[in-house]
Protein backbone atom coordinates (compact mmCIF):
# COMPACT_ATOMS: atom_id res chain seq x y z
CA UNK A 1 0.00 0.00 0.00
CA UNK A 2 1.00 3.43 -1.21
CA UNK A 3 0.28 6.76 0.78
CA UNK A 4 -2.16 7.56 -1.81
CA UNK A 5 -3.80 4.29 -1.24
CA UNK A 6 -6.77 5.54 1.34
CA UNK A 7 -8.66 1.68 1.33
CA UNK A 8 -7.98 -1.38 -0.44
CA UNK A 9 -9.30 -4.65 -0.80
CA UNK A 10 -6.89 -7.82 -1.13
CA UNK A 11 -8.08 -10.57 -2.72
CA UNK A 12 -11.97 -10.27 -1.27
CA UNK A 13 -14.09 -12.95 -2.06
CA UNK A 14 -17.85 -13.63 -0.79
CA UNK A 15 -19.85 -16.78 -0.99
CA UNK A 16 -23.42 -17.14 -0.48
CA UNK A 17 -23.93 -20.99 -0.39
CA UNK A 18 -22.01 -22.53 -2.77
CA UNK A 19 -22.34 -19.31 -5.39
CA UNK A 20 -19.64 -17.25 -5.22
CA UNK A 21 -20.67 -13.58 -5.61
CA UNK A 22 -17.03 -11.68 -5.32
CA UNK A 23 -13.86 -14.11 -6.57
CA UNK A 24 -10.39 -12.98 -5.67
CA UNK A 25 -10.85 -8.88 -6.29
CA UNK A 26 -7.44 -6.77 -5.45
CA UNK A 27 -8.11 -3.21 -5.92
CA UNK A 28 -6.45 -0.01 -4.54
CA UNK A 29 -8.72 3.20 -4.05
CA UNK A 30 -7.11 6.63 -3.85
CA UNK A 31 -7.50 9.34 -1.70
CA UNK A 32 -9.51 12.40 -2.41
CA UNK A 33 -9.97 10.80 -5.97
CA UNK A 34 -13.39 9.31 -7.34
CA UNK A 35 -12.83 5.65 -8.45
CA UNK A 36 -16.06 3.83 -9.67
CA UNK A 37 -16.86 0.15 -9.63
CA UNK A 38 -18.58 -0.69 -12.67
CA UNK A 39 -20.04 -4.05 -14.66
CA UNK A 40 -23.21 -5.88 -15.55
CA UNK A 41 -26.21 -6.60 -13.02
CA UNK A 42 -25.09 -9.18 -11.30
CA UNK A 43 -21.53 -8.57 -11.17
CA UNK A 44 -21.03 -8.62 -7.35
CA UNK A 45 -20.69 -4.88 -7.44
CA UNK A 46 -23.10 -4.55 -4.47
CA UNK A 47 -21.82 -7.37 -2.76
CA UNK A 48 -18.32 -5.58 -3.35
CA UNK A 49 -19.66 -2.09 -2.19
CA UNK A 50 -20.85 -4.21 0.91
CA UNK A 51 -17.96 -5.57 2.16
CA UNK A 52 -15.89 -2.25 2.01
CA UNK A 53 -18.78 -0.42 3.80
CA UNK A 54 -19.15 -3.11 6.49
CA UNK A 55 -22.50 -4.30 6.07
CA UNK A 56 -21.47 -7.95 4.12
CA UNK A 57 -18.16 -10.11 6.01
CA UNK A 58 -16.35 -11.34 3.14
CA UNK A 59 -15.45 -15.39 3.19
CA UNK A 60 -11.90 -14.77 2.26
CA UNK A 61 -9.34 -11.89 2.00
CA UNK A 62 -8.96 -8.63 3.76
CA UNK A 63 -9.73 -4.82 3.33
CA UNK A 64 -7.16 -2.44 4.74
CA UNK A 65 -8.18 0.97 5.55
CA UNK A 66 -5.40 3.65 5.93
CA UNK A 67 -2.80 1.09 6.33
CA UNK A 68 -5.23 -1.08 9.19
CA UNK A 69 -7.03 -4.40 8.26
CA UNK A 70 -10.86 -3.75 9.03
CA UNK A 71 -11.82 -6.78 7.42
CA UNK A 72 -15.10 -8.28 9.69
CA UNK A 73 -14.76 -5.12 12.08
CA UNK A 74 -18.70 -4.66 13.35
CA UNK A 75 -20.45 -1.61 11.24
CA UNK A 76 -20.92 0.76 13.75
CA UNK A 77 -17.09 0.62 13.75
CA UNK A 78 -16.94 1.94 10.53
CA UNK A 79 -17.99 5.69 10.90
CA UNK A 80 -15.96 6.51 13.49
CA UNK A 81 -12.98 5.58 11.03
CA UNK A 82 -14.46 8.14 8.91
CA UNK A 83 -15.83 5.41 6.63
CA UNK A 84 -19.76 6.25 5.57
CA UNK A 85 -21.97 4.78 2.84
CA UNK A 86 -25.26 6.49 1.53
CA UNK A 87 -28.28 6.00 3.83
CA UNK A 88 -31.16 3.41 2.49
CA UNK A 89 -34.08 5.31 1.74
CA UNK A 90 -35.32 2.97 4.70
CA UNK A 91 -33.55 5.16 7.21
CA UNK A 92 -35.31 8.92 6.69
CA UNK A 93 -38.27 9.25 8.73
CA UNK A 94 -40.69 10.02 5.92
CA UNK A 95 -42.99 11.82 8.26
CA UNK A 96 -40.09 13.82 10.03
CA UNK A 97 -38.75 17.16 8.49
CA UNK A 98 -35.45 16.90 6.08
CA UNK A 99 -33.92 19.48 9.48
CA UNK A 100 -35.19 16.61 11.57
CA UNK A 101 -33.67 13.86 9.52
CA UNK A 102 -30.02 15.53 9.20
CA UNK A 103 -30.60 16.23 12.93
CA UNK A 104 -30.86 12.79 13.77
CA UNK A 105 -27.79 11.83 12.03
CA UNK A 106 -26.00 14.16 13.28
CA UNK A 107 -26.60 13.05 16.67
CA UNK A 108 -23.85 10.63 16.70
CA UNK A 109 -21.08 13.40 16.01
CA UNK A 110 -22.56 16.06 17.90
CA UNK A 111 -22.62 13.68 21.65
CA UNK A 112 -18.98 14.10 21.74
CA UNK A 113 -19.23 18.41 22.82
CA UNK A 114 -20.71 17.01 26.45
CA UNK A 115 -19.88 20.72 27.24
CA UNK A 116 -22.40 22.23 25.05
CA UNK A 117 -25.67 22.93 27.22
CA UNK A 118 -29.02 20.95 25.99
CA UNK A 119 -29.61 24.08 24.25
CA UNK A 120 -27.00 25.03 22.91
CA UNK A 121 -26.56 21.46 21.41
CA UNK A 122 -29.76 21.61 19.80
CA UNK A 123 -28.93 25.26 18.32
CA UNK A 124 -25.30 23.66 16.92
CA UNK A 125 -27.05 20.25 15.79
CA UNK A 126 -29.13 22.59 13.24
CA UNK A 127 -26.33 25.05 12.35
CA UNK A 128 -24.70 21.55 11.31
CA UNK A 129 -27.99 19.95 9.47
CA UNK A 130 -28.20 23.13 8.04
CA UNK A 131 -24.86 23.41 6.99
CA UNK A 132 -25.08 19.45 5.48
CA UNK A 133 -28.52 20.55 3.29
CA UNK A 134 -26.60 24.06 1.75
CA UNK A 135 -23.82 21.87 0.56
CA UNK A 136 -25.75 19.13 -0.84
CA UNK A 137 -27.77 22.08 -1.96
CA UNK A 138 -31.10 21.17 -0.35
CA UNK A 139 -30.94 24.02 2.21
CA UNK A 140 -34.58 25.79 0.56
CA UNK A 141 -36.23 21.98 1.38
CA UNK A 142 -34.95 22.27 5.07
CA UNK A 143 -39.32 22.55 6.81
CA UNK A 144 -40.37 20.09 3.93
CA UNK A 145 -41.69 16.69 5.01
CA UNK A 146 -39.08 13.88 3.89
CA UNK A 147 -41.94 12.01 2.63
CA UNK A 148 -42.97 14.57 0.22
CA UNK A 149 -39.72 15.16 -1.47
CA UNK A 150 -39.23 14.17 -4.86
CA UNK A 151 -37.59 11.12 -5.59
CA UNK A 152 -33.98 13.15 -6.76
CA UNK A 153 -34.21 15.11 -3.37
CA UNK A 154 -34.81 12.01 -1.12
CA UNK A 155 -31.51 10.15 -2.55
CA UNK A 156 -29.52 13.49 -1.96
CA UNK A 157 -30.94 13.84 1.67
CA UNK A 158 -29.73 9.90 2.08
CA UNK A 159 -26.37 11.19 0.87
CA UNK A 160 -26.64 14.09 3.55
CA UNK A 161 -27.43 12.25 6.25
CA UNK A 162 -24.35 10.05 5.07
CA UNK A 163 -22.28 13.34 5.25
CA UNK A 164 -23.44 14.10 9.03
CA UNK A 165 -20.68 11.60 10.09
CA UNK A 166 -17.94 13.98 8.67
CA UNK A 167 -16.42 10.60 6.21
CA UNK A 168 -13.26 11.17 5.27
CA UNK A 169 -14.41 7.83 2.32
CA UNK A 170 -18.19 8.02 1.26
CA UNK A 171 -19.22 5.53 -0.28
CA UNK A 172 -22.71 5.10 -2.89
CA UNK A 173 -24.08 2.45 -4.51
CA UNK A 174 -26.47 3.65 -7.82
CA UNK A 175 -27.16 7.09 -6.30
CA UNK A 176 -29.12 7.79 -9.74
CA UNK A 177 -30.83 4.94 -9.50
CA UNK A 178 -34.64 5.31 -10.36
CA UNK A 179 -34.08 9.14 -11.17
CA UNK A 180 -34.81 11.04 -14.03
CA UNK A 181 -32.24 12.35 -16.79
CA UNK A 182 -32.21 16.00 -14.89
CA UNK A 183 -32.42 14.68 -11.39
CA UNK A 184 -29.36 12.39 -12.49
CA UNK A 185 -27.17 15.36 -14.07
CA UNK A 186 -27.91 16.64 -10.51
CA UNK A 187 -26.64 14.00 -8.73
CA UNK A 188 -23.57 13.39 -10.63
CA UNK A 189 -22.46 17.33 -10.01
CA UNK A 190 -23.44 16.75 -6.11
CA UNK A 191 -21.17 13.95 -6.54
CA UNK A 192 -17.97 15.85 -8.37
CA UNK A 193 -18.84 18.90 -5.99
CA UNK A 194 -18.17 16.30 -2.61
CA UNK A 195 -14.95 15.25 -3.95
CA UNK A 196 -13.34 18.30 -3.50
CA UNK A 197 -13.04 17.64 -0.12
CA UNK A 198 -13.46 13.62 -0.19
CA UNK A 199 -12.48 10.39 -1.39
CA UNK A 200 -15.28 8.91 -3.43
CA UNK A 201 -16.27 5.41 -4.39
CA UNK A 202 -19.10 5.15 -6.42
CA UNK A 203 -21.29 1.84 -7.73
CA UNK A 204 -22.47 2.15 -11.21
CA UNK A 205 -24.22 -0.17 -13.68
CA UNK A 206 -23.81 2.67 -16.19
CA UNK A 207 -20.52 3.25 -17.88
CA UNK A 208 -21.07 5.95 -19.80
CA UNK A 209 -22.59 8.11 -16.44
CA UNK A 210 -19.05 7.60 -14.32
CA UNK A 211 -17.00 8.24 -17.77
CA UNK A 212 -17.01 12.03 -16.83
CA UNK A 213 -16.57 12.30 -13.24
CA UNK A 214 -14.25 9.52 -12.25
CA UNK A 215 -10.63 9.64 -11.93
CA UNK A 216 -10.12 6.02 -12.11
CA UNK A 217 -12.57 2.84 -13.11
CA UNK A 218 -12.43 -0.31 -11.83
CA UNK A 219 -14.68 -3.25 -13.41
CA UNK A 220 -16.63 -6.31 -12.32
CA UNK A 221 -18.14 -9.45 -14.17
CA UNK A 222 -19.33 -12.45 -13.17
CA UNK A 223 -17.72 -11.37 -9.58
CA UNK A 224 -14.27 -10.90 -10.95
CA UNK A 225 -12.01 -8.23 -11.10
CA UNK A 226 -11.26 -7.92 -15.21
CA UNK A 227 -9.71 -4.35 -15.89
CA UNK A 228 -9.00 -1.12 -13.49
CA UNK A 229 -7.71 1.90 -15.00
CA UNK A 230 -7.93 5.43 -15.98
CA UNK A 231 -11.73 6.77 -18.08
CA UNK A 232 -9.60 6.01 -21.30
CA UNK A 233 -7.87 3.12 -20.45
CA UNK A 234 -11.05 1.58 -19.79
CA UNK A 235 -12.96 3.02 -22.60
CA UNK A 236 -10.19 0.96 -24.78
CA UNK A 237 -10.10 -1.92 -22.86
CA UNK A 238 -11.40 -4.89 -25.14
CA UNK A 239 -12.65 -7.13 -22.37
CA UNK A 240 -14.83 -4.73 -21.03
CA UNK A 241 -16.00 -3.59 -24.42
CA UNK A 242 -17.43 -6.97 -25.04
CA UNK A 243 -18.55 -7.53 -21.41
CA UNK A 244 -20.77 -4.64 -22.06
CA UNK A 245 -21.78 -4.83 -25.69
CA UNK A 246 -24.33 -7.53 -25.02
CA UNK A 247 -26.08 -5.01 -22.70
CA UNK A 248 -28.78 -2.32 -24.00
CA UNK A 249 -26.06 0.81 -23.56
CA UNK A 250 -26.94 3.30 -20.88
P1 LIG B 1 -24.63 -6.15 -8.77
O1 LIG B 1 -24.72 -5.17 -7.66
O2 LIG B 1 -23.40 -6.01 -9.58
O3 LIG B 1 -25.84 -6.14 -9.64
P2 LIG B 1 -24.79 -8.13 -6.64
O4 LIG B 1 -23.57 -7.97 -5.84
O5 LIG B 1 -26.05 -7.56 -6.11
O6 LIG B 1 -24.53 -7.62 -8.13
O7 LIG B 1 -25.04 -9.68 -6.91
C1 LIG B 1 -24.04 -10.51 -7.45
C2 LIG B 1 -24.55 -11.93 -7.49
O8 LIG B 1 -24.65 -12.41 -6.15
C3 LIG B 1 -25.93 -12.05 -8.11
O9 LIG B 1 -25.98 -13.24 -8.86
C4 LIG B 1 -26.84 -12.13 -6.91
O10 LIG B 1 -28.00 -12.88 -7.20
C5 LIG B 1 -25.97 -12.84 -5.89
N1 LIG B 1 -26.30 -12.43 -4.52
C6 LIG B 1 -26.20 -11.18 -4.01
N2 LIG B 1 -26.57 -11.16 -2.72
C7 LIG B 1 -26.95 -12.43 -2.40
C8 LIG B 1 -27.44 -13.07 -1.21
N3 LIG B 1 -27.63 -12.37 -0.07
N4 LIG B 1 -27.71 -14.39 -1.27
C9 LIG B 1 -27.50 -15.09 -2.41
N5 LIG B 1 -27.04 -14.55 -3.56
C10 LIG B 1 -26.77 -13.25 -3.56
MG1 LIG C 1 -26.10 -3.63 -7.19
Amino acid sequence: MTDATMIEAVGLTRRFGGFTAVKDVSARFERGKITSVIGPNGAGKSTFFNMLSGSLKPSNGRILFEGQDITGLAQHRFAPLGIAKSFQITSVFPQLSVLENVRLASQALVSRYDFWTPRARLEGLREIALGLLSEVGLEARADGVAGTLAHGEQRALEVTMALASRPRLLLLDEPTAGMSPEETVAMMALIRKLASERTIILVEHKMKLVMGVSDAIVVLHHGELIAAGTPDEIRGNEQVKRVYLGERQH
